[in-house]
């Protein structure tokens, strides 16, 4: 950990120029020299549409702006697909389901997902620069999680591309054909592996959409797709804002659609599906409960909390945005959690002991601001890291709730945002009934030293994952997905590929 905490009063001070000087304690913070990651993210000025194979301009000869929220600098001219373009991209898609993708063995595009994972670990740092400019991540967690994670799910498709006999042993596992998939920004590469890396291995076919703030990693995939001799057609990147999603979801060629993002889109998506063929998986939205319990090993506990909130911006579907811990060790986790959050590092994305980098955009900045000042008029007490914040691009201090009741905003809604409600149980029961007391369902944290605990917790809570004395853990072969408002179907594991076949 880059930080370390310990008397104000037993320092040095501060040179007389105001400037800190490096390794002397600021506050209760180490101050750092700046240690920004310079590999190039080799970015381009504009990025079209990869349909067929190529880069080819949008009919609509529309472009919009991708905005760095770290300094709110332009980075590229983003293509704004229309109706045309989606429809180029689906019959480019049939095309090659019909032509070579379709006819190829499993272990022949075996080869080429595995071709597309090391050429991602090729130029991982180059693409970890590139994610953390788009969206905002700090770069150690596009560095050490999103990119490397976004490649082993391609290294595990490729794996069961030559094994689907044994997805559902006694039956044959068949291609659907053409998918459809809208992505979200908060891990926008990492999303699109999710997304294509099972399909592939199914044999389908894919037009997809990445958010309309982060599309850049998309593209930058499609070159990998181009350098690994993909097939032209077989994965379709389309860029835009929800019209492109929507046109996309509704293509009468899409034999499923796939989609990531909040709860009120994906209602939307299913209205309009509604009555039509199309399978559907639904990955929505989140307000997960972390549960502590007076037996648990608090400062590991608080480490979780801390990594499952405030970590990345918050931004994650799964973040365990309430935190619900036994009445007796409530003020004990709360005090140290405070303390916690101030000694974290707000600031540049690009900074190698940046903690918390910027919130993704403008607007989602303003629904952050618009609930947590919902949580102050509700009655709840506030807490924020008093840490300094750039003057440029957008930020937000990690903030602390609490006194939180299960009828505020901020106890129910999906804030997004680096933004922690905490609330109290007494009893077991209590917690459960709290914890389900929600329109999500996506996943949990419990913390506590009774695996037997545990065991009973991991069936009453209704969520799609439920993390033991651990938070925020992936693995490509370990299935993801919701409860309730929080979606339908699974993505990663054995599971996830029932959703991109069909079996006879
Ligand atoms: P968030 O609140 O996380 O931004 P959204 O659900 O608004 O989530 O966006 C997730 C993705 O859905 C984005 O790629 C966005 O462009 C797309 N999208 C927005 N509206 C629609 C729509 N009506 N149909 C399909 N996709 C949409």
């Amino acid at each position: 950990m880059a930080t370390l905490t310990t008397e104000k009063s037993s320092h040095p001070t501060p040179r007389a120029s105001g400037r800190p000087v490096p390794g002397l304690i600021f506050g209760d913070l180490w101050e750092y020299d700046p240690a920004p990651e310079t590999a190039d993210p080799k970015l381009k000025a504009r990025y079209d549409l990869f349909i067929g194979g190529k880069f080819v301009a949008p009919a609509s000869g529309k472009y919009f702006d991708s905005i760095n929220p770290g300094n709110e600098k332009k980075l590229a001219d983003i293509a704004h697909a229309n109706a045309a373009d989606v429809d180029a991209a689906y019959r480019a898609a049939l095309q090659a389901y019909d032509g070579a993708w379709g006819k190829m063995a499993g272990r022949d595009r075996a080869k080429y997902i595995y071709r597309i994972a090391r050429l991602l670990q090729d130029r991982a740092r180059e693409f970890a620069v590139a994610e953390t400019m788009d969206g905002g991540k700090p770069i150690k967690e596009s560095r050490d999680f999103d990119v490397p994670m976004a490649a082993a799910h391609f290294f595990y498709h490729a794996g069961w591309a030559d094994k689907l006999d044994y997805v559902a042993p006694g039956r044959r596992a068949a291609p659907l054909g053409v998918v459809g998939q809208v992505i979200p920004w908060n891990f926008p590469l990492l999303m699109l592996a999710w997304k294509i890396a099972p399909a592939l291995a199914m044999g389908n076919c894919v037009v997809i959409k990445p958010a309309e703030t982060t599309s850049i990693t998309a593209l930058k995939l499609a070159e990998i797709f181009q350098d690994a001799g993909l097939p032209p057609g077989v994965v379709n990147i389309v860029t835009g804002f929800g019209d492109t999603g929507a046109a996309v979801m509704t293509h009468p060629i899409a034999a499923k659609v796939a989609f990531t993002g909040s709860t009120e889109v994906g209602k939307i998506i299913m209205r309009s599906l509604a009555g039509t063929e199309k399978k559907m998986t639904m990955e929505l939205g989140g307000k997960a409960a972390n549960i502590v319990f007076d037996d648990a090993p608090l400062d590991q506990a608080v480490e979780g909390i801390v990594n499952g909130i405030f970590f990345n911006q918050g931004h994650v579907c799964c973040a365990g945005s309430r935190l619900l811990v036994q009445e007796s060790v409530a003020a004990d986790v709360l005090a140290k959690l405070k303390h916690r959050i101030e000694v974290l590092r707000v600031g540049d994305p690009l900074d190698k002991n940046t903690d918390v980098g910027a919130i993704n955009s403008k607007e989602q900045l303003a629904t952050i601001q618009r609930l947590v000042a919902s949580g102050v008029k509700e009655g709840a007490t506030l807490f924020q890291s008093p840490c300094k914040l750039p003057v440029r691009g957008y930020y937000f201090r990690p903030t602390i709730f609490s006194n939180v009741s299960m009828s505020h905003r901020i106890a129910r809604e999906e804030i997004f945002g680096p933004v922690l409600s905490v609330l109290t149980f007494r009893t077991l029961e209590e917690a459960v009934e709290k914890a389900n007391n929600t329109a999500y369902g996506l996943s949990a944290g419990v913390w506590t030293d009774k695996g037997s605990r545990i065991l009973k917790l991991s069936t009453e809570l209704k969520a799609g994952v439920v993390w033991a004395n651990t938070f925020n853990k992936f693995d490509p072969a370990s299935p993801f997905g919701g409860y309730k408002e929080s979606g339908f179907g699974r993505e990663g594991g054995r599971q996830g590929l029932f959703d991109y076949c069909k079996l006879a």
